[in-house]
């Protein structure tokens, strides 16, 4: 049975004040309705240590939203930061292969499965974002791009249990678009299955496979019952106390 993961992804956004506040917002929320899921934020960097110690002996998680690829952990890497570094400031999730990152930032599968390697060497858990445009959508090569993704980004040192997979497709993502539940579920089970090619069937049931894409509390519960969704990665709804609330309540 695997454990639900609810995630918020805050992209570049929030100060130190306004995060400050958001994250005592999420706390006394959990604190006054505990959810069964993980909870995981996502700040920017410049964030993560002081949401760390803020959570501390909660049950929120902290991540960041990308690691460097450095074949190193140190080094003349001006700009980078190493998955170590991340777990140094109390970060034990390290997102990889967002789409923007993909999109903006030209990240090949291979620099994507080079950062989650890392991610894994310093003893996070690595959620690798896969997903594809509304051009592939329409042209009916959804599974076959999500599934080439899967096969060259995902890492294979693993068991499962420090591996996520977020399904997103592009053309959902700050969009209030969602693909019907039937398309979520079609893509998740394909997932799954191309997981079980890359790292067999045992491995491939512990990795948890997140939907996101414009999850709302409105869609949240719909989305989170279809079969093979693990959780739900969470972009712009994360950044009020209230929506994240909201959403991860519906694991009670
Ligand atoms: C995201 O970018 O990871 C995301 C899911 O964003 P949103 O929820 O705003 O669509």
């Amino acid at each position: 049975m695997r454990q639900k993961l609810i995630a918020g992804n805050w992209k570049m956004n929030g100060l130190k004040a306004d995060s400050q506040e958001l994250v005592a917002g999420i706390l006394s929320g959990l604190r006054a309705t505990p959810v069964s899921a993980d909870i995981l934020i996502c700040p920017p960097f410049t964030l993560t240590a002081s949401v760390a110690v803020a959570v501390q002996g909660s049950p929120i998680c902290v991540g960041v939203q990308d690691v460097s690829d450095a074949p190193k952990s140190s080094g003349a890497y001006t700009g980078e930061i190493s998955a170590e570094m991340a777990a140094d400031i109390g970060a034990t999730y390290a997102i990889v292969g967002h789409s923007e990152r993909r999109a903006m930032y030209g990240e090949s599968n291979t620099v994507v499965r080079a950062k989650a390697e890392n991610v894994l060497k310093a003893g996070l858990t690595a959620i690798v974002c896969v997903g594809e445009t509304l051009e592939e959508r329409e042209s009916g090569q959804a599974l076959a791009v999500v599934g080439e993704q899967v096969m060259h980004s995902c890492p294979t040192q693993t068991d499962g249990t420090n591996l996520v997979v977020a399904y997103e497709p592009v053309w959902a993502i700050g969009t209030g678009k969602v693909p019907t539940t039937a398309d979520v579920a079609e893509m998740h089970a394909s997932i799954r299955a191309r997981l079980n090619d890359l790292l067999g069937h045992e491995a491939a049931e512990r990795v948890r496979i997140l939907y996101g894409g414009s999850v709302k509390p409105a869609n949240a519960a719909e989305l989170l019952s279809v079969s093979d969704v693990d959780g739900a990665l969470i972009g712009g709804a994360s950044l009020k106390a209230a929506d994240f609330l909201a959403i991860a309540e519906t694991q009670k």
